[in-house]
């Protein structure tokens, strides 16, 4: 059974929904990560297939190379500015939703740490997840 996962923005502008489960769930502690989020890492649900994530309401976007070279886009609510959703120019039918953003976050069972080379000592991960130096091999 697949289940749902909705959520949006903080002033209720943006909402999506995905009726697939996530491929990958992380936190991620690399610098773009822990700039845009104003603290030590952000944390993801990545989803197989973007095509899938309905959307209501119209977002900003922005471009940034990642710490791994790679080029994301990454999608905001114009009026909150809460970061929603990104994308890789590098592997486009993947989407990612931030975990925050769910109207469960509980439903984000994270098992894997990347970019755990740039995490800081005030932001100490749970020591059962698999931490990575950068990202998993693929
Ligand atoms: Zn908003
Ligand atoms: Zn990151």
């Amino acid at each position: 059974m697949t289940r749902l996962y909705a959520g949006g923005c903080a002033c209720g502008e943006i909402r999506y929904e995905m009726r697939s489960d996530p491929i990958f769930e992380n936190h991620c502690q690399c610098r773009d990560c822990q700039r845009r989020s104003g603290t030590g890492h952000a944390s993801y649900l990545t989803f197989r297939r973007r095509a899938d994530l309905r959307t209501v309401g119209e977002t900003n976007k922005w471009r940034v190379a990642g710490d791994s070279g790679n080029e994301k886009v990454h999608a905001f609510c114009p009026t909150c500015g809460t970061p929603v959703y990104l994308t890789s120019v590098a592997m486009p039918d993947l989407i990612a939703v931030h975990a925050a953003s769910l109207d469960d976050p509980g439903q984000f069972n994270p098992q894997v740490v990347t970019y755990g080379i740039c995490g800081h000592a005030w932001d100490r991960m749970d020591s059962s997840l698999r931490i990575f130096e950068r990202m998993p091999p693929t």
